[in-house]
């Protein structure tokens, strides 16, 4: 028979999000269960065990800034730390903080249904359970969803295959092998170089060259961790109210490219370019929202990939020219472009000749046959959307998200959605989350649901759910400040490009992350302007 429980609070996912609410909630003595499909914590860390997996934003960032002590004590091996070293991480705050136990491993939350007259949300499992919860948080995380495409035949290889997304625990051993790799975002930028050192021979299949600078990764050092722990105050409250929730090594410049010298352009390009990391895209202030200024960026680093590749076909192949640059993720790389030097290394174009189809022995595309003993999918997610839509969520009435979000997310600050009272997202959809550093969007939202829940025990509020014109308004105004850069005119997954069938607008709030803080304490100042909040926690309680 099916177990039911009564809790405070359900969440979903035991990523950064998950844990830190938990942390918090607890702490406010609200009483609550995370779900989490994973067998441990961390999340998207968690399942993308890839070789060569990091982080692209420097880990004296990209942790946690709650716990003045964790953040003292914490040492980092390397300035991008590599995914074993933030798993380790983030087991060590949920082992400090005691947070495992209230986690159930390796179930997924199925359904939530919203139950008009409990004020209840009955949120069911795979393993059978149901919980009745008077708030429901998805904190689920934006590409958590891997997306393998449909490719005829995808059962009858006999080799091996593998998803960066979901990457076996075990160490995989690609020596002596030959090795395909579909696609070359992110994680296969970062698992292309790693796989080429250790297999016999490596392919790989390329729709689309991302544009990729120097990561410069390069072991942590202690005086630069020094200035960073002894200004972490200072520090952590700049990043909190800074564009992308992060610091730069270099300083960016306001001023258009388009008002220097190119003799100025071109040594602003390449002290960014040797500095490494995201810089580049900050050299001038007009980089995403002016084709010309763009192509001034992207024309300097083709020239830097026409340098690099020794083989100017592939060079070609490789130099990105038809979306500005920086518009999908730009991503950091460590030897991406050498790596195509490598004898045991052919990249194959298949831009106009899709993949036709898996064989025995490996795959068809272009009228060539090509056979492997593994072939990676680096194939990316269904972003922003696809974890959300996959359960099964009713808000009042029956209606579903899916329904709802039929034409594109629509949100309330990425947050809520009118008509699924007391259901929250942590990083929605409609907020900076995937264009900011994750760690200080994760805390933002973090903290603004868990002071929330507070203020509507305290006061006796029973519900919170946007009011229907100040969501429409929301979606707009995301989708305004898009429109004002250059980034809808890649067909990335911030678009939902990448998914055959998915509505095509831009998926996250691009208007800065201190900005977005600023609207947030803004509307909470002015008792939740946007919000209905009502009913009595009394009428709730006896309606149960
Ligand atoms: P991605 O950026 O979506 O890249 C997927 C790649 O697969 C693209 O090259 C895509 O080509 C290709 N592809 C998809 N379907 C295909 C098909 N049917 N046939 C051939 N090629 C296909 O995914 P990702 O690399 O996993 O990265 C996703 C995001 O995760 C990143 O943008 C980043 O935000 C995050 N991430 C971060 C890190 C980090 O911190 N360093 C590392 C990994 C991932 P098209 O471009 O033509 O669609």
């Amino acid at each position: 028979m099916a177990k039911t429980s009564s809790v405070d609070a359900v969440i979903v996912g035991a990523g950064f999000s998950g844990l830190y609410l938990l942390y918090l909630l607890r702490w406010h003595g609200f009483s609550t269960r995370v779900f989490e499909r994973g067998g441990d914590v961390g999340g998207t860390w968690f399942w993308n065990r890839y070789p060569g997996a990091r982080c692209d934003v420097e880990s004296m960032q990209y942790s946690y800034s709650f716990d003045e002590e964790l953040q003292q004590e914490w040492t980092w091996p390397e300035k991008y730390s590599a995914q074993p070293d933030i798993l380790r991480y983030i087991g060590h705050v949920a082992d400090k903080h005691d947070l495992r136990k209230d986690i159930t491993f390796e179930t997924s939350v199925t359904s939530a249904h919203y139950l008009s007259d409990a004020n209840r949300w009955t949120i069911s499992t795979d393993a059978g359970e149901t919980v009745l919860s008077q708030y429901f948080i998805m904190a689920t995380g934006c590409i958590s969803t891997a997306n393998m495409p449909d490719i005829p035949g995808i059962d009858d290889f006999k080799g091996n295959t593998y998803h960066t997304g979901a990457w076996p625990h075990e160490k995989v051993d690609f020596a002596g092998q030959h090795v395909g790799v579909i696609g070359t975002g992110s994680s296969g930028i970062q698992s292309i170089p790693v796989i080429a050192e250790e297999a016999a021979h490596l392919t790989v299949f390329q729709r689309t060259p991302h544009w990729t600078v120097p990561a410069r990764n390069v072991p942590m050092t202690e005086e630069y961790e020094r200035i960073w722990k002894d200004n972490y105050a200072e520090r952590r409250a700049q990043m909190r109210y800074s564009p992308s929730g992060s610091l730069r090594s270099v300083a960016p410049m306001d001023i258009s490219a388009l008002d220097v010298t190119d003799a100025e352009r071109e040594e602003a390009y390449r002290e960014r370019w040797a500095a490494g990391g995201m810089t580049l895209l900050k050299s001038y202030n007009d980089l995403l929202t002016s084709n010309d200024a763009n192509e001034t960026a992207a024309a300097w680093v083709r020239r830097r990939i026409a340098e690099t590749v020794k083989d100017p076909a592939k060079a070609d192949l490789l130099a990105p020219k038809t979306y500005p640059i920086g518009t999908k993720r730009l991503c950091l790389d460590t030897d991406y472009y050498e790596t195509y030097n490598r004898e045991n290394v052919d990249l194959i174009d298949i831009a106009d000749t899709p993949i036709d189809r898996l064989t025995v022995t490996g795959l068809e595309t272009g009228g060539r046959s090509f056979a492997f003993d593994s072939i990676v999918f680096a194939t990316g997610f269904d972003a922003m959307t696809g974890t959300l839509l996959r359960v099964d969520i009713r808000g009042r009435a029956g209606q579903t998200l899916k329904k709802k979000w039929e034409a594109g997310p629509r949100t309330y600050l990425g947050l809520m959605c009118e008509g699924f009272p007391n259901m929250y997202t942590i990083t929605g959809p409609g907020s900076p989350s995937v264009k900011s550093n994750m760690l200080s969007s994760i805390e933002q939202h973090v903290e603004l649901v868990s002071d929330t829940l507070v203020h509507l025990r305290d006061n006796a509020i029973a519900t919170m759910e946007p009011d229907r014109k100040a969501e429409d308004d929301w979606v707009d105004h995301v989708q305004d400040v898009a429109n004002q850069t250059l980034f809808p005119k890649a067909n990335s997954w911030y678009m939902g490009a990448n998914i055959p069938g998915k509505p095509r607008l831009f998926m996250p709030y691009i208007g800065g992350v201190g900005t977005y803080r600023k609207i947030c304490e803004d509307i909470v100042a002015d008792n939740y302007r946007g919000f209905k909040l009502e009913g009595s926690k009394a009428g709730a309680a006896a309606a149960e």
